[in-house]
């Protein structure tokens, strides 16, 4: 396939800060192992870079969604331990296995189906799930949870008990009430059941804030080593995290327009005095969202406010002054002085980090950067 990189516009992955942000985050949780969840596109960042550059990183195993991203992962030769964190079709149980990749269990009758498809010549890799108050997949009963375990081990030919899981729905505030019911729960549920091979129970803000109060040797976590503070800024305690993500692009046309021109559709910005106006390729077709118009970019160590609607693949800025073409225009990530985080553009579009992230579109070029 011949890789084409014909658009200035690009996601930059810093390998440094990842790797940096794993370092944190083992000291920090006090953990042995992290799955990196890499679900989304690795929120955004980009499956196959970040995959990459988080397993030189330090980073153990990748966690996903489904197995189409777990494919992708192999397909690209990637060979760190693969975890599914969402319900598998069990008729795939066989492939899972064959590719070592671990299947997330959250009930006795999918055990027995995925058995029918088994051929034991590679166990199946299984994690059960315990809801414990996320409402969302998992055993909420003793009973039935026991019940699945013992399966399990009475068919070791097919299946290895390797993980028993659940996820917190809130441990990321400054109230720990929920945090504090789910953890009372998951002791309910799983104290003196057989062991798996190991517990892994915290994602980003149980790791960062309760890894003494969990098991904390193997963590599910995302956003925090994408260098995001997960209860962003709440409990923020100067841990050393640093942004992975930065996003940029290049001015491709400059003017200077008089006083009461209209820019971009509608027309919602028109000058008021003579002004420099930039034009940068990237748009809501990106994912750089429509709510974004009014938020200052940096060009050459200055802000530069974005100015009317962003349109699908373009859109403007006003200058300090004029610019050449091909000027670099530093819209998340730092230019000289400035920096604009994740945290700033969310706020600015009153979304999450993590939503920004998410919604960064195919076509933008990733490219690992230091
Ligand atoms: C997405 C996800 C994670 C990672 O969550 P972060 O808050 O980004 O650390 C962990 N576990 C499960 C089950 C998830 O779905």
């Amino acid at each position: 396939m011949v890789e084409a990189i014909t658009r200035p516009t690009q996601i930059e992955i810093s390998q440094q800060a990842l790797k940096n942000n794993v370092a944190v985050v083992k000291k920090t949780a006090g953990a042995d192992k992290i799955f990196l969840a890499v679900k989304s596109n690795a929120y955004g960042l980009g499956l196959i870079p970040t995959s990459k550059a988080a397993v030189a990183g330090g980073v153990y195993g990748l966690a996903v969604a489904i197995i189409d991203e777990a494919l992708a992962l192999r397909h690209e030769r990637l060979t760190a331990p693969i975890l599914i964190l969402g319900i598998s079709p069990a008729e795939y149980a066989e492939l899972m296995a064959v590719q070592h990749i671990m299947a997330t269990v959250v009930s006795l009758d999918w055990l027995k189906e995925a058995a029918t498809y088994l051929s034991g010549e590679q166990r199946l890799h299984v994690s059960l799930g315990v809801d414990t108050g996320m409402g969302r997949i998992g055993f909420r009963d003793r009973a039935a949870l026991a019940e699945a375990i013992a399966y399990v081990q009475a068919h070791h030919d097919l299946f290895d008990y390797v993980g028993l899981a659940t996820h917190f729905a809130e441990s990321d505030s400054a109230n720990t009430d929920y945090f504090e019911m789910q953890l009372a729960r998951w002791h309910n549920l799983t104290d003196g059941l057989p062991e798996p091979e190991y517990y892994h129970v915290a994602n980003s803000g149980a790791a960062m804030y309760h890894a003494d109060e969990v098991p904390h040797e193997v963590i599910r976590v995302g956003t925090v080593l994408y260098g995001v503070e997960p209860s962003r800024g709440e409990l923020a305690d100067g841990h050393d995290l640093q942004p992975v993500m930065a996003l940029r692009s290049e001015m491709n046309f400059v003017k200077q327009l008089p006083a009461g021109e209209g820019i971009s559709y509608s027309h919602k910005y028109t000058t008021t005095g003579d002004e420099w106006i930039g034009t940068v390729p990237i748009g809501y077709g990106d994912g750089w969202l429509r709510k974004l118009t009014g938020f200052n970019v940096i060009v050459d160590g200055q802000y530069a406010p974005i100015v009317g609607q962003i349109a699908m693949d373009q859109m403007m800025i006003r200058l300090p002054r004029a610019y050449p073409v091909g000027t670099k225009v530093t819209l998340i990530g730092r230019d000289g002085d400035l920096e604009n985080t994740l945290e700033d553009v969310a706020q600015h579009a009153g979304l999450a980090p993590w939503e920004i992230m998410t919604g960064m579109q195919d076509r933008l070029h990733r490219v690992l950067v230091d």
